[in-house]
């Protein structure tokens, strides 16, 4: 589920339900209709179909979301063969006008699933509409020119709204992407790295795992840009962000917080974390450097069983506490990391 849709969770349920319970109604109006499945067979199917249907409004309204792609790849699945195989026993024209509902599920897949399975579905969608168009014809309800007429309608219906709205929500998703970026160094930005935060967060006390917060600031930057220019000193930025993202990669992710200031955020055993954050300094020092530079580095790692984890804002305390503490490393000199265990 998308992060920004976590406020529209209700909202979402609603919709999801409601284009469930518009599938329902076809089912429940194809079972009252004379042209609708006949037999005790068909019949008994439909009914299957509709007891699913009903069991999959209920659990969108007070159910868990979907929250796997897994599942809601089963909902598209249950949505399209349900619906086609559903629709495909009642007469081809009235047929057709069921595949309007095909938008339905294609919305999902841009919203939900992405551009793969939205080909998938609209390829399936398709050959259902062309089956239907064959069949009117076949049986001699629709000549050749409005069975054409029919399928293109359809097709380009159920079609084109997801397409549009793949396009439209592709480039929102692209714009929010861009959002969380730096674009000197590519790392996350403040934004990108408070949601990956909340992430790592909900992973360290899912999993009892340690939490690392690292604050690293490159040591008298200033006369890095006096002495070689904003330019190089842009390249010495640049290669500090690669080193550090390489060295911290495995455990967490690495953000630019400011102009020469990044941010580590780290999830792993406890013993693992402290000892990748005491060579970090030594990693992102090279001597033999055109322009070589030190860092300072101010860390804090989270035990599972630390009291800390009780604090009403433990990432504002560590936040605060690595801030502190890679101050005092500048103070003492610079070119070193001072980490506390909490
Ligand atoms: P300290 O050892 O105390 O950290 O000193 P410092 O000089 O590294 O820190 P200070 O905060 O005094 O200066 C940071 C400098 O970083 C000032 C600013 O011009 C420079 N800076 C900020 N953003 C950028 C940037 O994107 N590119 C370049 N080239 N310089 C930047
Ligand atoms: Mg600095
Ligand atoms: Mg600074």
């Amino acid at each position: 589920m998308h992060r920004s849709t976590r406020p529209l969770h209700g909202l979402i349920r609603l919709v999801f339900a409601g284009c469930v319970a518009l599938y329902a109604a076809v089912s429940v109006l194809m079972l009252g209709s004379p042209n609708g499945p006949s037999g005790a067979g068909p019949v008994a199917y439909v009914v299957f179909v509709l007891v699913l249907q009903i069991a999959a409004i209920v659990w969108l309204l007070v159910g868990p979301l979907p929250d796997r792609k897994w599942q809601v790849v089963v909902f598209l699945v249950f949505g399209d063969v349900g619906l086609a195989s559903v629709i495909l026993l009642d007469v081809p024209t009235s047929a057709l006008i069921g595949t309007f509902l095909f938008a339905l599920t294609g919305a999902m897949c841009t919203f939900f699933l992405g551009p793969k399975l939205l080909v998938a579905h609209l390829v399936f969608a398709n050959l259902v509409i062309v089956y239907i168009g064959v069949a009117a014809y076949v049986q001699g309800l629709w000549g050749p020119w409005d069975a054409i007429a029919a399928v293109l309608v359809a097709g380009g219906a159920s079609s084109g709204v997801p397409i549009f709205a793949q396009i439209a929500w592709s480039l929102v998703c692209e714009d929010a992407r861009q959002s969380e970026i730096d674009p000197l160094t590519r790392l996350k930005n403040r934004r990108g790295l408070q949601n990956a935060i909340d992430d790592l967060w909900t992973v360290a006390r899912g999993e009892q795992l340690a939490f690392g917060l690292v604050l690293v600031d490159i040591d008298r930057f200033k006369s890095v840009n006096d002495r070689y220019g904003h330019d190089q000193g842009d390249a010495v930025i640049v290669l500090v962000a690669e080193r550090l993202c390489g060295h911290f990669e495995k455990l967490g992710v690495v953000g630019r917080t400011g102009g020469e200031e990044f941010v580590a955020v780290l999830v792993g055993e406890a013993d693992q974390l402290c000892e990748l954050v005491l060579e970090v300094s030594a990693t992102l020092t090279d001597r033999s450097d055109p322009i070589p530079v030190t860092v300072s580095a101010g860390a804090v790692v989270i035990a599972p069983d630390s009291d800390a984890w009780q604090g009403s804002n433990v990432i504002n305390d560590a936040t605060r506490a690595a801030d502190s503490l890679m101050y005092r490393a500048k103070a003492d000199g610079g070119n070193r990391t001072r980490l506390e265990t909490m």
